[in-house]
């Protein structure tokens, strides 16, 4: 069987990559969704195993020795993310096509692991002040939380040069047609 492909999605934290990737979705068939396993707590409506497997930082150590992880980073202090082998290796042999939404990083090492069967999409918010208040107003991280994640927005931001497409989201409903668009022709060429 043909084997799938891999779209990358990263972004900085609240430029809309999670709202992008669930429109994908809707619109693409035999598109997947691959879950990350992470040493961060729950947040919000967050359920084990469909938005993340949680484990605890013992957990995650194990998998990184059981050579579980295809990549794996500390995105931000202490906090681990990891692509698991079993995830990804088996939808692809599968045939299906596997959406990752991991950092910046992450994606670069993925693009090195499979080359032409993965597709990096950078989703570039329209300033840092709009990424902070789409934070505020997504209500679900506390202040020190957010402070860290736009922080980090400007290095995260350099690393767009190095992907396969930007998308800037500023107008969603733009920002969405051009992701369609964009995917479509990569795995329908
Ligand atoms: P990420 O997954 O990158 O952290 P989200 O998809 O959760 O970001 O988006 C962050 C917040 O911004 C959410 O509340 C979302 O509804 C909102 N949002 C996403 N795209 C836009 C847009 N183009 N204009 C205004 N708000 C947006
Ligand atoms: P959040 O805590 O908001 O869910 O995610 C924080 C960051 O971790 C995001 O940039 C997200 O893309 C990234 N991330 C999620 N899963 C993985 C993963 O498996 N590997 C890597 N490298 N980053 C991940």
């Amino acid at each position: 069987m043909k084997q799938g492909r891999i779209i990358v999605f990263s972004a900085p934290s609240g430029s809309g990559k999670s709202t992008l990737i669930q429109y994908l979705r809707s619109k693409i068939d035999n598109l997947h969704f691959s879950v990350s396993a992470t040493s961060r707590a729950p947040r919000g409506e967050e359920q084990n195993g469909r938005d993340y497997y949680f484990l605890t930082p013992e957990e995650f150590r194990k998998k990184i020795a059981e050579d579980a992880f295809i990549e794996y980073e500390e995105v931000y202090h202490d906090k681990f993310y990891g692509t698991l082998r079993s995830e990804v290796q088996r939808q692809l042999n599968e045939g299906q096509n596997v959406v990752l939404d991991i950092d910046v990083k992450g994606a670069l090492n993925v693009k090195r692991l499979y080359g032409q069967q993965a597709l990096l999409v950078f989703i570039k918010p329209p300033s840092i002040e709009t990424l902070r208040l789409r934070l505020e107003k997504r209500g679900t991280d506390a202040p020190e939380v957010i402070a860290d994640r736009v922080s980090k927005a400007a290095f995260e931001l350099s690393f767009a040069p190095q992907f396969d497409r930007i998308i800037v989201n500023d107008d969603l409903s733009t920002a969405q047609a051009e992701t369609l668009q964009v995917v479509s022709e990569y795995l329908n060429p």
